[in-house]
């Protein structure tokens, strides 16, 4: 009990560090009464921070039953609880930076405790978890304090007996929450949900609510603009629908129809604001955040140009043809593709996946990917590409694969849409019909394929070459350390890893995390044998339970969930990674 947990603390004050780690294991503490699970123990002072759990019974938390009636409102109440945790912990750190005073939790003696700080998606994560229903559990770090190599026995006491305590009253007992912005933040979850799931059957694939704030305060920055300048999101009247909340509201906005849509515009207008509102519609947002009413298709991937990216045996023959130097285009493989053949490999792969919306933005397209204009076909008569102006027709109608296209120059585009929209000073306005007009004005035969052509499914062998670790991780990159690490440094040997720059919708490290973890899951599942990408990225559909066969070694709160597209765009990188 927690009596227990203080006598410890007492009696290895002043030892070698090493005697924290009489601590791991589980004290009760009553009033509330939750248990404290210590889990893992730091080495030393500067190694990574060890790592607790804190787990009270649903009973004591006083949470209302209808916040646990069903899984996504179990995971906005955890996103909710974890979001509290991490401002707590947060205003404590400062109180000590700015004031000096004892309020504070941190010292520099070590004592901060940590917990994986959601940004503006609200997102399953490891952080906070409900199990069944009978408990909430809370998952953070905490460094535990130290005078050189022995133990501060009396600061410990203090972080592990009384701060956690408060920690935990102020983040799991439902009394002492914000009770209004926890309603909002849980219902608004619940309408985003219940909106996207309506796109599917209104044959919609993104929906912009009007009043939405697509703008963001920067270039580096998540958080909506918040300027008097700010042009609130307003549908073209004929693009308009009404849709219902779960909570049985109205609320209006723009529907972008199945098919080909294009946005266009002049420059700096808001055409690519608004495709990255798209592409983060596959999330739901925190209810302050603008975008919490913009729902897109779950399985819309960002297709980009990704030139330097390795390829492995991917089928990227509807847009190529033929390779220099005889490599086989329906088994494609290189460790530095170029811009039209990695944008290839993106397309074929997010297919593979299942993705039924693309979202492209010429900005950050190769060009000759997407158009061959009438000219560069008089003059160029070998050439190998398809683009994809010529092959987005029959994707859709072939396999149902609607896309979104951001168009500044590229006018061929015109001939192939559905719908185009115009942002005019961020207001969007409907003009197919002009469209017409200018297409009879300025005629041009775009050729259209009757075949897209194959859409691929490999049986890979994950083969990773070396230790992965979730915790080496970075929001752009999974580092893998060699196996075997060469003597001679070998310059050809470059920083082993997977490359993530190239995925716009994550948005998380934890995200990162999760893909390093399940990469070695399927490595070791699978023990290098041939298997089928489908069936594998299966496997996650139920990725709401992140815990499912996590190796110990994960028991922290550091993993948030991802799509399997992110995870297929990840293996798809692995150097290393076979194609049977
Ligand atoms: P485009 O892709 O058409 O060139 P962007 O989407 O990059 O234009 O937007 C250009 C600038 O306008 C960006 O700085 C963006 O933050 C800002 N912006 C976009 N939408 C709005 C809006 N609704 N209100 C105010 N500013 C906006
Ligand atoms: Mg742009």
């Amino acid at each position: 009990d927690w009596d227990q947990l203080q006598r410890d603390l007492r009696s290895i004050d002043g030892q070698q560090y090493g005697a924290y780690k009489r601590l791991l294991g589980r004290y009760d503490h009553a009033g509330p009464s939750f248990a404290l699970s210590v889990d893992h123990v730091q080495g030393d002072a500067y190694a990574a921070p060890s790592r607790v759990r804190a787990v009270m019974p649903l009973a004591q938390t006083g949470f209302p039953s209808g916040y646990l009636q069903s899984e996504i409102r179990r995971v906005a109440l955890c996103d909710y609880v974890t979001r509290t945790a991490a401002s707590i912990i947060r205003d404590k750190h400062l109180d000590r930076n700015v004031g000096g005073g004892n309020g504070g939790w941190s010292s520099p003696k070590g004592g901060a405790f940590n917990i994986n700080a959601p940004g503006q998606e609200v997102l399953p994560r490891t952080s906070a978890i409900v199990s069944g229903d009978e408990t909430i559990e809370l998952r953070f770090t905490v460094a535990l304090p130290a005078a050189g190599r022995t133990v501060l026995g009396q600061q410990a006491n203090q972080i592990l007996a009384i701060n956690l305590v408060e920690l935990i009253k102020n983040t799991l007992l439902h009394g002492n929450l914000d009770e209004k912005k926890l309603a909002l933040h849980i219902s608004s979850v619940e309408n985003q949900h219940h909106l996207r799931q309506q796109l599917s059957a209104n044959n919609l694939i993104a929906f912009v609510a009007n009043g939405s704030i697509l703008p963001r305060a920067s270039g580096a920055s998540a958080t909506p603009m918040l300027d008097n300048s700010v042009v609130p999101f307003q549908s073209p009247p004929e693009l308009s629908v009404t849709l219902t909340q779960a909570d049985g509201v109205a609320v209006s906005g723009m529907g972008i129809p199945k098919g080909i849509t294009l946005l266009t515009g002049g420059g700096f207008h808001g055409k690519s604001t608004l495709l990255e509102a798209l592409e983060l519609g596959v999330y739901d947002h925190i209810p302050t955040d603008g975008r919490e009413r913009i729902v897109t298709d779950p399985s819309a991937v960002k297709i980009r140009a990704e030139d330097g990216r390795p390829v492995t045996g991917a089928d990227i023959s509807p847009f190529i043809s033929t390779l220099p130097g005889g490599k086989d285009p329906k088994r494609f493989s290189t460790d530095d593709a170029s811009g039209s053949t990695s944008m290839a490999a993106n397309i074929q792969e997010a297919l593979e996946a299942g993705s039924t919306s693309l979202l492209i933005d010429e900005d950050s397209s190769a060009t000759n990917l997407l158009v061959r204009d009438a000219r560069m076909q008089a003059l160029i008569q070998n050439e190998p590409i398809t683009p994809l102006v010529s092959k987005v027709r029959a994707l859709y109608a072939q396999h149902g694969v609607s896309t979104v296209m951001v168009v500044g120059g590229l006018g061929d585009w015109l001939s192939v849409a559905d719908t185009v929209i115009a942002m005019d000073y961020y207001v969007p306005r409907l003009i197919t019909s002009q469209v017409e007009d200018v297409l009879r004005q300025f005629p041009s035969d775009v050729a259209q394929d009757a075949q897209y052509g194959s859409v691929p499914q490999r049986a890979v062998q994950v083969q990773v070459p070396g230790e992965i670790s979730p915790y080496t991780a970075s929001r752009s990159f999974i580092n893998i350390k060699p196996a075997v690490r060469n003597p001679v440094a070998d310059p050809a040997q470059a920083p082993q890893g997977i490359d993530l720059q190239g995925l716009d919708q994550l948005v998380e490290v934890g995200q990162a995390r999760m893909i390093a973890a399940t990469v070695q899951r399927f490595g070791r599942a699978t023990e290098g044998k041939p298997v089928d990408l489908k069936s594998l990225l299966a496997t996650l559909e139920e990725e709401v339970n992140l815990d499912q066969d996590m190796p110990a070694t994960l028991s922290g709160g550091e993993l948030v969930a991802v799509r399997k597209y992110e995870v297929a765009a990840a293996l798809s990188r692995l150097r290393g990674l076979r194609v049977a």
